[in-house]
């Protein structure tokens, strides 16, 4: 093992094949076995072999007392550990790697037990929550969970625990030690128990509330931007409402009229007069309807979770751009299969999609003056049992050269145009689970279809309503 023979080694003082440094330890060992203080003793350290080599030994070293004949002497039994050693300083550095990743990580890194109890933290995620490691350890994952969002949380960690899911992975609010919520993303996946150490879970987490004020900016303006497009397009439509309104106003008039003809008469024709009455209220109801209408496409509310009945959206439409569509001389072809089940969204906000698609149609056929306007509008269902409704025109057709970009914000073919109607459309549309797009129409024109996730019993309903909630 040295590589010394028997005679060399025994000119030689153990010292001579052992360290500087190693000296003194050697030296004191050897003085309390031979001062028979101690019977055994045991050592760990490096021996330099003849060729210069380092190797690590543990030496056992015990003591044989004196005989008549002999003095005592130490006896040694020697096991080299080099492998040994060299396996703990690797395992020893990977640990001060592993380690540094964990102190310097700018992403959060945690560990909890299967009773959700903290293990460790490392600083970005004590300085994310505001507590040190020290306190995270005292405290459960419910403790530092927003209250919303602590069923979601345990329901996840129990499906990876029973072994449901292999990882874990959830965007949720924590609530920091001074009171303040931030959003995270997290991943995890277990690890299983050894030998030495119990199971846990490490966790990455990422603040992304920076990214949440980001996207809810970005949704609020483009609500916002909804909301001015369509009092836009509601501009636009003043002259046809103003026709709708003036209808029943002139009937009420008319009505109101007879009614005093009847009652005039020496013998007044009561029976008459009450049909009047009756006309004049239900001419009334009619106009405060068409208001009340206006008044929901214009005030400024968040998006309705409602049973929609899709074919009642597009008969709404074309009550609101009857007068445009007389005024153009648009022939409408309605194909709306009956019993379609209900979707689960905004009325308002589909009005809209429906709308910006109607509109879109009468101005492209406008732009064909020569060729007769037809409007087709259809509803069906899909093979998956969604909703697809198509609006297709004889105007004028894509621009071959851009047929996709008309879904971006801002872009436009026309002087006037906004260039906002397809994309707020696609959001809407993508809100509600669906999708938007364009295809020729046929012979010419264009036409739009967009898909509805369609519901169907209680509980496909109450799904629905937490999934778009949950957009
Ligand atoms: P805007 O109507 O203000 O231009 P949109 O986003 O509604 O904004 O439409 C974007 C572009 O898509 C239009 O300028 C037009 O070029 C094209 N487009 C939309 N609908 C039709 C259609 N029915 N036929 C032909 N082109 C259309």
């Amino acid at each position: 093992m040295l590589g010394y023979d028997e005679s060399e080694l025994r000119r030689m003082t153990p010292l001579d094949y052992n360290f500087q440094e190693d000296w003194e330890r050697t030296r004191s060992i050897l003085a309390r076995l031979l001062d028979e203080e101690e019977q055994t003793g045991r050592i760990e350290k490096r021996y330099r072999r003849r060729n210069g080599e380092a190797v690590w030994w543990e030496a056992s070293l015990f003591r044989v007392p004196a005989t008549e004949n002999s003095p005592a002497f130490v006896t040694m039994i020697i096991i080299d550990i080099t492998e040994r050693k060299r396996a703990e300083d690797s395992l020893r550095a990977s640990e001060a790697r592993w380690r540094s990743i964990f102190e310097h990580s700018v992403v959060g890194i945690g560990t909890t037990d299967r009773q959700r109890r903290y293990l460790s933290a490392n600083p970005a995620l004590q300085n994310m929550l505001g507590y040190s490691e020290e306190e995270l350890r005292s405290l459960t994952l419910a403790h530092v969970t927003h209250p919303d969002d602590r069923d979601a949380t345990v329901r996840r960690l129990d499906g990876v625990w029973e072994g449901r899911q292999a990882s874990y992975h959830i965007e949720k609010r924590m609530i920091r030690k001074d009171g303040g919520v931030i959003w995270v993303n997290i991943t995890a996946a277990p690890v299983a128990a050894t030998e030495s150490d119990p199971e846990f879970l490490p966790a990455i987490v990422v603040n992304i509330t920076e990214q949440k004020k980001a996207e809810e900016a970005l949704r609020v303006s483009r609500a916002e931007l909804a909301r001015v497009s369509r009092l836009t397009t509601m501009g636009e439509l003043t002259a046809s409402i103003a026709h709708e309104i003036n209808q029943p106003l002139a009937a009420i008039v008319a009505s109101g009229n007879a009614c005093r003809r009847w009652l005039a008469s020496d013998q007044a024709n009561l029976d008459r007069a009450r049909d009047s009455v009756d006309r004049i209220i239900k001419d009334a109801h009619r106009a405060s309807e068409i208001i009340a209408r206006i008044r929901s496409m214009t005030r400024k509310t968040p998006p309705a979770q409602l049973p929609v009945e899709i074919n009642d959206v597009i008969a709404d439409v074309l009550g609101f751009a009857r007068g445009e569509l007389l005024a153009k001389g648009v022939s409408v072809r309605l194909a709306l299969l009956g019993d379609l089940p209900s979707i689960i969204g905004d009325r308002v906000q589909l009005q809209q999609v429906v709308l910006n698609l109607v509109i879109n149609a009468v101005e492209a056929m406008a732009a064909i003056p020569d060729r007769e306007p037809v409007l087709a509008i259809t509803s069906q269902r899909a093979d998956d049992g969604s909703l697809i409704v198509t609006v297709e025109d004889s105007g004028l057709g894509l621009d071959a050269t851009n047929p996709e970009r008309i879904f971006d914000a801002f872009f436009t073919t026309k002087p006037g145009g906004m260039g906002m109607g397809l994309s707020i459309s696609t959001s809407i549309v993508e809100a509600h689970g669906g999708r938007l797009w364009a295809s020729p129409g046929l012979p010419h024109g264009t036409a739009f279809h967009f898909t509805l996730p369609a519901t169907s019993g209680a509980e496909a309903h109450s799904d629905k309503v937490a999934l778009i909630s949950a957009c």
